[in-house]
């Protein structure tokens, strides 16, 4: 048990310590203060650009206004991810952010489709899903609308960096203190281990109750101070390395992140308003560096707009993302690969389970007990979730694709597939991240087709089923034709918001 916690230091300026400070200053910032220490002269790891849906709800929590975060951040909508040459070169599939069809009571969508002889790898759930109908016609609208068949569930693209300076602004508005420096040394209690202070390079002392470690991938507290070790899962996903480059923007702004499969990892692209995202993911016991960096600027579509950059990691997780007053988040916390994009989301998780589980009379083993499972289970099931893409593939031409193939997996990603394999069903784990929605998408876009489909499907007749096919088919496609396009939507909306904010 410690003393009752009166004020958080966040060790870290990135994304994950400006979002961070803002939702605890935000959430429980009556009760705590808040100081941030970064230091420019390091900087900050200056990628990552594609989110999923959850990163609305943690703007609007901090009453952000989108039209403004669209300006500021250069974002641009996110509907999906389209996934090319994963299964087998040439062929693609989305992983959109809807669902297919319309389930019934107990039977999900793909069943009936399944009973009508619809459902394969290829393109015809995606004919029931609307995100995939607007990502593919480049059109999009954020008016909500009362009935689900018409939902566009969106995320954003948008330059990480941005996004960071914009909650720094919102947070020192409302009362987080930044102190700029670099952290030198560390202070820590000989009985308890305890981290007490943080000393920067120019004399400062910066005490507190709580650290939040937003250092980056070197994780200065949670690893060069308190040593927590790490869960290696590279075995698993096997890509270590990464380059990334920005380039011109096209003249029309796709709605949706490209994942391009090569022979030993993959290419993302990623449009903002202001340039394109790119870059390389791969494993470097199959490309040198100097081909990865080649074969990326040689697929690059638009002029290189600086020169590429190189990062290192291993995939996997700090092993106790809270050990002793230390809460690791971010890139400190563990990495897996930007092919979900999910890093920003795990930051989004991590703080709001701080805040539940927040331990404002002191620090006990329960809480801390609770916050890592939560967060172990939650690394576990996006890991498996990335695992699921290379390894059930078809594809070839490659060592490397044949190596995914013929890895071993996890045993409950294993059980997964046999079960849908075999029937169609899917079966989600408590919190997992991804819905049934996604698991059947990247199935079916990998290449699992089901040999059979759930008995309820049968409950409806086989005149009512076609009907009910024609009926959802039409109600999907209706509003395309009448959507503005996502460069008119954007530019309508950036507009608006430029003339309110002069
Ligand atoms: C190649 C790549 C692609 C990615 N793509 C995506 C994506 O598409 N979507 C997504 O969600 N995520 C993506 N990510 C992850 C995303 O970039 C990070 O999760 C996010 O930017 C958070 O980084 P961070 O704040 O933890 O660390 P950083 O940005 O590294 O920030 C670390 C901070 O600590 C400070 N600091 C470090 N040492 C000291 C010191 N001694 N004294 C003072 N301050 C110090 C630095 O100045 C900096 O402010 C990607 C990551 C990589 C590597």
């Amino acid at each position: 048990m410690q003393a009752p916690i009166k004020k958080v230091v966040i060790l870290g300026g990135g994304t994950a310590g400006w979002m961070s400070a803002a939702m605890i200053k935000k959430l429980i910032g009556s009760a705590v203060e808040i100081e941030l220490v970064e230091s420019e002269q390091i900087g900050t790891v200056g990628v990552g650009e594609a989110t999923i849906p959850p990163i609305k709800l943690f703007n609007n929590v901090l009453g952000i206004d989108e039209a403004e975060f669209l300006r500021e951040t250069k974002a641009t909508i996110k509907l999906a991810i389209k996934f090319e040459n994963w299964k087998t070169k040439g062929h693609s599939y989305y992983h959109t952010f809807g669902a297919a069809g319309r389930s019934l009571a107990f039977c999900q969508f793909h069943h009936l489709l399944k009973r009508a002889n619809q459902l394969d790898d290829d393109q015809n759930l995606w004919q029931y899903d609307l995100n995939y109908l607007c990502a593919e016609a480049g059109k999009f609208s954020n008016i909500n609308s009362k009935d689900p068949l018409y939902e566009i569930p969106h995320a954003y693209h948008f330059d990480a960096g941005l996004y960071a300076k914009f909650l720094r602004k919102f947070s020192e508005k409302i009362g987080v203190k930044r102190t700029e420096g670099i952290v030198e040394h560390v202070q820590q209690c000989n009985e308890t281990g305890y981290i007490q202070a943080l000393q920067l390079k120019d004399g400062t002392h910066i005490s507190g109750d709580l650290f939040i470690d937003c250092s980056g991938f070197k994780g200065i507290l949670i690893q060069e101070k308190l040593a927590t070790g790490y869960e290696d899962w590279s075995h698993w996903l096997q890509c270590d390395r990464a380059i990334s480059v920005p380039s011109e923007r096209f003249e029309k702004t796709l709605p949706y992140t490209r994942s391009i499969a090569h022979s030993a990892g993959w290419q993302w692209q990623i449009p903002l308003q202001h340039r394109n995202g790119n870059g390389l993911v791969y494993s470097s016991h199959y490309y040198t560096d100097e081909h990865a960096q080649g074969l990326l600027l040689s697929n690059l579509q638009s002029k290189a707009l600086a020169e590429p950059k190189i990062f290192r990691f291993t995939t996997g997780r700090r092993r106790k993302q809270w050990h002793k007053n230390v809460i690791a988040i971010g890139l400190s916390s563990g990495f897996l690969e930007p092919l979900e994009s999910t890093s920003i989301h795990l930051i989004q998780s991590a703080i709001i389970r701080l805040v539940h589980l927040f331990p404002h009379h002191g620090i006990n083993d329960t809480l801390v007990n609770e916050y890592n499972q939560q967060s172990t289970r939650e690394f576990e099931q996006i890991r498996d979730f990335l695992i699921l893409h290379y390894h059930v593939n078809k594809r070839d031409d490659s060592l490397f694709w044949h190596d995914m193939r013929n890895m071993d997996i996890p045993d409950r990603l294993a059980g997964k597939i046999e079960i849908f394999s075999e029937s169609g069903r899917l079966f989600r784990e408590q919190n997992d991240l991804f819905l049934d929605s996604s698991w059947l998408q990247v199935m079916l876009g990998q290449g699992i087709v089901p040999k059979d489909y759930h008995p309820i499907a049968n409950s409806v007749p086989e005149k009512a089923l076609q009907e009910m096919l024609i009926k959802v088919k039409t109600a999907k496609n209706a509003p395309i034709e009448s959507l503005p396009s996502h460069d008119e939507f954007l530019q309508a909306i950036i507009q608006a918001s430029n003339k309110v904010s002069t």
